[in-house]
């Protein structure tokens, strides 16, 4: 249950005053629901109307708040001049100008006579003194409210400045004082205010260096953040290591053999984290293990020997990709070793239906097939395993927590492997799974050659595609990437088709289309051409993205580079320099370019580093959007950024194991406190498992 005392942060927009149906819309849309989410809205910019001189001192181009007493007023004499009032205070004239103005609001609110207090830019034409549409003109009483900083919040269509600073204001005024969570000797190090008074704080700010991350008042809303963060993968992760695992241990048999097949010999870094993954399944503690290795590193063999040891020791092993296409080329990369080892192999997905999917469930079921290839069709309720001892998740990051989850709650005490090709780095990992433990496959198989990666403008297309018409002739084969920036977004499907139809007019059959729209089973048979028959210029979206395996492929063009993501463009690009010919990639970019997508191609060019590549990533963007947290899985921060909150991240990740350490039930002053600060940060899930601990 949620602590009473918030309450109120969690009450919707819709029930602060002057926010009715219209309004609130606009403010679920642009922060959130609730109280708490207008509270969390930060100010971007600020106005200083502390400037208050006389009309005689007054500079131009500032910003000033000025005590005037009214003239009179000048109506427009047509619709295109602006309608004037003049004002005045003991050392000149000032003309305010209205364009468009009701003269009897104006009336009302500048009566001729009264003293009143204006804000707003103030120009000089000549002698004359002005300020156009002012921001404020009230009453005397009113000049401390307007004579101050402003904050500037960020806007959204229909929402404007003035009223969405109301509804923040009367937001803050509903929040309460906290217990104080921060370890007392740590918050008097930094100087930190309490909770409350820092979120005032930082909604006033005095100074430009008030708005950056570094403010003082920032910081420790960013480390309240990032320590309910790291307390509730502690607690979570205290949870699932206290459900009890099982010893798998096999004979080795099937391994050996295995070895004995394989085409390659490992690499050390595949074969150490075999060994890490087989030390951790022979333990009695549940495993929860990530490997992370760049494209091509060759993770599937290192999946492939631990499911082996959970089939000699008699249980199943479960593979689960995220999608189709990698599903099939798993099973098409597994079904021969499975066959020569005498091991029973199937596969689901969404695509197996009625009585076909029966017959799998059913093999499944009774334990007659032993490895097990899926989607997220593995997941799915009425999927009931025989024994399931190894769920393996590939590509994780398209995945969500609760879908990794389910395949686990599939068997008792199922050990989980789970793997990665995007290159996370350090400080997101921690934010994202804290100690999880880690194997990295550091080294590429052996006789890869590097890509050599151009960048090229699109105004050389022509050239472009010359060139890849001479290396098709060399019987290359060639990737053709267009951007799909949304999945619905219609016009860059139809440029995708719009390319494909002029390259195949000049190449023929030769050429493919393959995209997201495509039925699996179209999808596949295109894969398959490309893979092992006629098609030799792929022209795809992004579906290709993932782990697709051609090695027989040098050659990539990604058009509209600029458009993607770091990460994205090395997912890409690590489709090609899989066998050992030499690779190219091409990427085209439409200019002029801005800094940062200058900035973006150069280390493309420059670097092949996964780990490079992302820590670059993360300065150049801030740390939200790496990657692009909601398809990575990674948490999304209100306050902290890790572009530069990292050292915070590590004192809260040290803070949150000594509170697990000393008082893991959160029973002490401090952890009831810790409590608040967990539903304030709505880590609920974690706190839930503090009952049954
Ligand atoms: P990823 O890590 O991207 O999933 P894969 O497991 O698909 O990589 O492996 C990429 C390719 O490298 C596959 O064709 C695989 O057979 C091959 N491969 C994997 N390990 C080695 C190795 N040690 N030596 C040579 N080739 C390897
Ligand atoms: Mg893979």
């Amino acid at each position: 249950m949620r602590p009473e005392i918030l309450f109120p942060l969690f009450t919707p927009v819709s029930t602060l005053q002057g926010v009715g149906p219209r309004l609130s819309s606009l403010y679920e849309k642009l922060a959130g629901p609730r109280v708490l989410d207008l509270c969390w809205h930060l100010p971007v910019g600020m106005v200083d109307r502390r400037y208050a001189p006389t009309i005689e001192d007054a500079i131009s181009d500032r910003v000033a708040t000025l005590k005037v007493t009214v003239s009179r007023h000048i109506p427009s004499p047509n619709r295109r001049s602006p309608y004037k009032v003049i004002c005045h205070d003991h050392t000149g004239e000032i003309l305010l100008i209205f364009f468009h103005a009701r003269g009897d609001y104006l009336m009302k609110l500048l009566p001729p006579g009264e003293i009143r207090i204006i804000s707003g830019k103030l120009e000089r034409f000549g002698d004359t003194l002005q300020m156009a549409h002012p921001d404020h003109m009230v009453p005397i009483e009113e000049e401390a409210d307007v004579k101050t900083v402003e904050p500037v919040y960020p806007l959204s269509a229909g929402v404007t400045l003035k009223p969405l600073s109301k509804a923040i204001r009367a937001s803050l005024a509903l929040t309460p004082a906290m217990p104080e969570w921060l370890d007392e000797s740590y918050r008097a190090q930094e100087s930190w205010l309490s909770w409350r008074e820092c979120l005032e704080k930082v909604h006033t700010p005095l100074s430009d260096d008030e708005l950056t991350a570094f403010s003082p008042f920032r910081k420790r809303l960013a480390y309240d953040e990032l320590l309910a963060n790291q307390l509730a993968i502690s607690l979570v992760r205290e949870q699932q290591t206290a459900a009890k695992g099982r010893i798998i241990k096999g004979d080795g048999t099937l391994r050996a053999q295995m070895s004995d097949i394989l085409p390659f010999k490992l690499t050390r870094s595949q074969d150490k984290a075999i060994q890490d993954v087989i030390k951790d399944m022979e333990s009695p503690n549940r495993m929860l293990r990530l490997v992370q290795g760049d494209v091509g590193s060759g993770k599937t063999v290192v999946a492939l020997f631990p499911m082996l040891s959970a089939i000699e020791s008699g249980f199943q092993a479960a593979i689960m990709a995220p999608t189709e296409i990698l599903a099939r080329q798993h099973y098409k990369t597994l079904k021969p070793f499975a066959e020569k080892l005498g091991i029973s192999l199937v596969i689901l997905t969404g695509r197996d239906k009625g009585k076909a999917r029966k017959v799998i469930l059913e093999a499944i079921a009774d334990g007659s097939t032993q490895m097990i290839i899926g989607t997220h069709a593995l997941f799915q309720d009425d999927i009931v395993f025989s024994d399931l001892a190894l769920a393996v998740i590939d590509e994780q990051h398209r995945f969500g927590v609760h879908q990794r989850l389910s395949l686990a709650k599939k068997g008792a005490g199922v050990d989980m492997l789970v793997m990665t090709a995007t290159p996370i780095p350090r400080t997101l990992m921690l934010t994202a799974y804290g100690d999880m433990e880690v194997s990295r496959l550091t080294e590429k198989p052996a006789g890869r050659q590097p890509v050599d990666t151009r960048t090229v403008s699109v105004e050389r297309l022509a050239d472009v595609i010359n060139g890849v018409a001479r290396s098709l002739e060399q019987g290359t084969k060639v990737y053709w990437v267009c951007p799909l920036v949304e999945e619905s977004d219609k016009s860059d499907l139809a440029a995708a088709e719009e390319r494909y139809r002029e390259l195949a007019e000049r190449f023929g059959d030769r050429v493919g289309l393959v995209h997201g729209r495509m039925k699996g089973p179209e999808k596949d048979a295109v894969m398959e051409k490309f893979s092992m028959g006629n098609v030799d210029l792929l022209i795809a979206t992004t579906v290709i993205e993932v782990g697709v395996d051609v090695p027989q492929a040098t050659i990539m063009v990604i058009e509209h580079a600029e458009r993607f993501g770091l990460a994205q463009l090395h997912q890409l690009r690590g489709r090609i320099g899989r066998g050992s010919e030499k690779s190219t990639c091409i990427l085209l970019y439409q200019g002029p370019l801005g800094e940062t997508s200058k900035a973006r191609l150069t280390i493309m060019r420059d670097s092949d580093d996964g780990f490079v590549i992302a820590e670059e990533d993360l300065r150049l963007r801030g740390a939200g959007e790496v990657l692009g947290t909601r398809q990575s899985g990674l948490p999304e921060f209100k306050v902290a950024d890790l572009s530069c909150h990292g050292e915070l991240l590590a004192t809260a990740r040290k803070d949150a194991k000594l509170i697990m350490d000393k008082d893991p039930l959160l029973k002490s002053e401090r952890g009831q406190a810790l409590r608040v600060l967990l539903y304030l940060f709505e880590r609920d899930t974690a706190v839930k498992y503090l009952k049954s601990g």
